[in-house]
């Protein structure tokens, strides 16, 4: 039986490995490796570390059916919708571009569940924490090497993940890339956004007219949404940060508590990248405070400690609490 191994447990290797399933007469062993701790990449849904019933939407917030894309794949809209994983989006986003024909879509149990689906469908081995560093050919068969564990042999290997990471990966792959595939790969171009949820206690008010709004009135923040509101369910809130890569000193006004801390952009950053991936905020002040006095105690530095015991007394008194995470978006 052929051994395939996708690369990514995100919308890509997920629908990947259901159709592979669903349209491949021949049987087939389908494995699926992220070097993340759950599925979803790029459309990650997060609990909170207190109830992990309440969740929120870090990666991508509704999905759009353009007229072309439901003459293409209407099939797939329609299968989603008869599971009650999509719904139609009717509450308000402020600023929302709408073109005409265009649907927008919710995923009300997280936009993960997109991906869990696929990826239940596929019925393939899902092996999480499996980051891929090299791949060889042996013998005709592709030698899949990772960052712990034994190399594995595959007959077929696709990969999901962005180019970036694609890019980086050592071994005879670099050289079955060509020139001129590789110059396309490198003119695609990211940028980066934190996404950070605020998860808030039950029956806690928001008082504003809508779901969600689109932010252009700051250099930072692009765009919030009360997630519950969004997806018509419980309690949480959400807000994506971009990463404006010429302005690494620029600062960020964060409100907390009725105070104003400028927050640099450049800590969130070194910060995000010592805690790769998403974590629960009882792990993320320890850590943020050991940045910030790595970096040593400038005015500014003293203003971010102010904020992080801010957050910290917030944890203890376990009013709020919250998850971040750093995601490269294509542009
Ligand atoms: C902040 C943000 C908001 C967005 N909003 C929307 C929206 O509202 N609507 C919309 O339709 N789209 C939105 N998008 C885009 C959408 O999320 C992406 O297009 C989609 O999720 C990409 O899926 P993917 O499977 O191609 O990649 P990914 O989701 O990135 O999946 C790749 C996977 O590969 C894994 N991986 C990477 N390197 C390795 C390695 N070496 N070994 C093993 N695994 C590896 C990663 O952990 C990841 O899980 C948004 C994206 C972002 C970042």
């Amino acid at each position: 039986m052929a051994r395939v191994l996708i690369v990514g447990a995100g919308l890509t290797g997920s629908v990947c490995a259901a159709l592979l399933r669903k349209e491949t007469a021949r049987p087939l062993h389908l494995v699926v490796w992220d070097k993340a701790g759950d599925s979803g990449g790029r459309m990650t849904t997060a609990c909170s570390p207190q109830n992990p019933q309440s969740t929120v939407d870090l990666g991508a917030q509704y999905i759009t059916c353009t007229p072309h894309y439901a003459k293409k794949h209407q099939s797939f809209y329609d299968e989603l919708l008869a599971h009650g994983i999509l719904k139609p989006l009717t509450s308000p986003i402020e600023g929302m571009v709408m073109k005409e024909g265009d649907c927008n879509f919710v995923a009300p149990q997280g936009v993960s569940s997109i991906i869990k689906h696929y990826l239940k469908e596929s019925g393939a081995d899902i092996c999480f924490r499996q980051c891929v560093t090299q791949i060889n050919l042996r013998n005709d068969k592709w030698e899949v090497s990772k960052e712990t564990g034994s190399p594995e042999q595959f007959d077929i290997v696709v990969l999901t993940m962005p180019v970036p990471q694609i890019l980086q990966l050592q071994g005879d792959i670099a050289n079955v890339i060509s020139e001129c595939q590789r110059q396309q790969l490198q003119s695609v171009s990211y940028s980066s956004r934190y996404a950070l949820g605020l998860f808030y206690e039950a029956g806690t008010k928001i008082d504003v007219p809508w779901a969600g709004q689109y932010i252009t009135s700051n250099p930072c923040i692009r765009f919030i949404s009360i997630d519950n509101k969004k997806r018509n369910i419980g309690y949480k809130c959400c807000c994506q940060l971009s990463w404006p890569n010429d302005s690494s000193s620029q600062t960020l006004p964060c409100v907390w508590r009725g105070w104003i801390y400028p927050l640099q952009l450049r800590w969130l950053h070194c910060f995000c990248l010592m805690c790769s991936g998403s974590f629960k905020g009882s792990y993320l002040v320890p850590v943020f405070l050991v940045s910030t006095c790595a970096l040593g105690f400038c005015f500014l530095n003293f203003l971010l400690l102010i904020f992080s015991f801010s957050i910290l007394l917030r944890e203890i008194t376990g009013k709020l609490f919250f998850t971040c995470c750093h995601f490269l978006y294509g542009v």
